[in-house]
């Protein structure tokens, strides 16, 4: 299953230049230890919940993380994206 990164809901996107990972959605930093992560693919495009079946594909980005507060506002339709990118470790 794939979703559309620009159907999902986020504040406004604002680069922000940090050390750490921005939110794949909004851009703000994240704190790692509350952000959840999710795979891309399509070039950025969208996120899945199947990496495996992705990796051998040009488009296949990796693993990116969400904030708590993006999280928050999609967190029922980004349940089995998050699910798949608990195999993330940092
Ligand atoms: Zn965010």
């Amino acid at each position: 299953m794939k979703l559309r990164l620009a159907d999902l809901e986020s504040r406004s996107y604002k680069h922000i230049d940090t050390a750490g990972y921005p939110c794949l959605l909004c851009g703000r930093e994240v704190n790692e230890a509350k952000a959840v992560w999710v795979f891309l693919c399509d070039g950025g495009s969208h996120i899945t919940d199947d990496p495996e079946s992705e990796e051998g594909d040009a488009g296949f980005m990796g693993a990116y993380p969400i904030g708590p507060c993006c999280h928050r506002k999609n967190r029922k339709v980004l349940a089995p994206f998050v699910e798949a990118g608990k195999v993330v470790t940092r």
